[in-house]
């Protein structure tokens, strides 16, 4: 026999963590809808009680055996050794929704008191959960954004009056919807700058705009990595799930919680993200190309003021370094502002026929949104002129459909908005705003 052979993630998509000779021989892992596990004799209960609640350590090779659907469900262990792979992390958790994932994981690793420092903008979600529940129990909080140098974001932290208790590092990158991006080794560099010896400060960043192909935060020193699974990983718009993923002692904290709060998938939506992980890396590949042709053609177009895309940044800058240190696709998601304001960006998304207009990323079908009145309407408007969320900005997630119906959707859809000069681009609110 030569070397052993490590597969792929994509090879291992379809096989991975399940033996079919448990389930009667089928290929496929049927869905375990059942919320108890019979056990074979009280010993064995009790022995299994003893891992889940943490009585004694596993032996040698020892895996938790099934309890209860709360506790683990074969469905959802399948698909945390499988997600797993991507990230080559130690261990997986998933969860009824990205914002359970990303919620419980601060919940386990910050307490009253705690600084957590963050990159801004966030996910609507999350930009909420900090600021008004982690907020009301005590845990204070303070922002950077992309740019910032490593030395600019320590001082933040140091002016914060709670440097000592600087508990969590918590990043969003590319940020949504600008594609801004931030340096996760940077952010490691702070968190350990303000460890003790008692105290390890986690660096959790938020994978779901690039993940788990093309980012991978863990191998840049993040110890935690979440998403929302309802974006790429799930990819049809046909559930909500969430995972968090890192080393066994992190996850086994997190999973920990997550049986107390009891927000864990359910062995249905499972089964489903166990049917998406088979396509992950085609859809994701796909989706790429044809986001890379519609950020080309957004880009020469003259309705358009500028593109937002991790393809376009420029060769010789510090993001550029940063992008081909830390990325490994330009992914598929952009951005652009037309040329107007909200009358032009919506007279666009109006007149789009095969692109839908929703929320929501990473599907196989394409969507456009507008960020200032949809997605981040609850963002303060000064903030949001700030991250360049303004009222021209148009988001499109790129699907997997056939990229010349795309463009010419786009480009019929440019057609049917008004034309305005190229120097009446400014609309009243903004001037407003530019003003105080
Ligand atoms: C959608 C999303 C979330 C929230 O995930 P849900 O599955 O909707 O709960 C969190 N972060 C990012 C970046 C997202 O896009």
């Amino acid at each position: 026999m030569g070397k052993k052979r490590t597969l792929r993630p994509e090879s291992l998509m379809m096989s991975y963590g399940y033996k079919p000779e448990l389930s009667e021989g089928a290929i496929k892992s049927p869905v375990f809808l059942t919320s108890t596990f019979v056990f074979k004799n009280a010993e064995e209960g009790k022995s299994f009680f003893e891992l889940a609640y943490g009585l004694r350590e596993k032996n040698q090779g020892e895996e938790l055996g099934l309890i209860y659907s709360r506790i683990n469900n074969p469905d959802l262990e399948i698909l945390e050794d499988r997600l797993s792979l991507w990230d080559e992390a130690e261990d997986c958790a998933v969860f009824e929704s990205g914002m359970s994932a990303i919620t419980t994981a601060m919940l386990e690793f910050l307490a009253p008191g705690d600084l957590l420092l963050h990159s801004a903008p966030l996910y609507g979600g999350t930009d909420h959960f900090i600021h008004h529940f982690l907020k009301k129990i005590g845990v204070h909080s303070v922002s950077f954004k992309a740019g910032q140098s490593c030395d600019e974001i320590r001082e933040i932290v140091e002016k914060s009056g709670h440097s000592d208790r600087l508990a969590m590092v918590y990043v969003e990158t590319p940020a949504n919807p600008t594609n801004a991006i931030i340096d996760i080794s940077c952010c490691r560099k702070v968190a350990d700058y303000f460890a003790t010896e008692e105290k390890h400060v986690h660096v959790a960043v938020d994978n779901t705009y690039m993940g788990p192909l093309w980012q991978h935060p863990l191998k840049h020193g993040a110890d935690i990595v979440l998403y929302s699974a309802t974006k790429y990983i799930g990819g049809h718009s046909d559930l909500i799930a969430g995972a968090c993923c890192g080393s066994e002692e992190v996850i086994k904290r997190v999973k920990t919680l997550r049986t107390f709060l009891g927000n864990m998938a359910s062995p249905h939506t499972g089964w489903m993200l166990l049917r998406s992980l088979e396509t992950l890396k085609v859809r994701m590949e796909q989706q790429c190309k044809n986001a890379q042709k519609i950020a080309a053609f957004l880009h020469q177009h003259p309705k358009v003021e500028k593109v937002y895309y991790l393809g376009l940044i420029e060769p010789d800058t510090a993001e550029y370094e940063i992008y081909q240190r830390q990325y490994e696709s330009p992914g598929a998601m952009l951005s652009f502002d037309i040329k107007g304001g909200e009358k032009e960006a919506f007279a666009f998304l109006n007149a789009l026929r095969l692109i839908k207009l929703a929320v929501s990323l990473g599907s196989t079908e394409s969507l456009a949104e507008h960020p200032a009145t949809m997605t981040h309407a609850g963002v303060d408007p000064a903030h949001r002129a700030e991250f360049g969320v303004t009222e021209k900005l148009i988001r499109i997630s790129a699907g997997v459909e056939h990229y010349e119906d795309l463009i010419w959707d786009i480009e019929q859809a440019f057609n049917a908005t008004p034309e305005i000069s190229a120097s009446n681009s400014i609309t009243e609110k903004e001037s407003e705003l530019l003003k105080n």
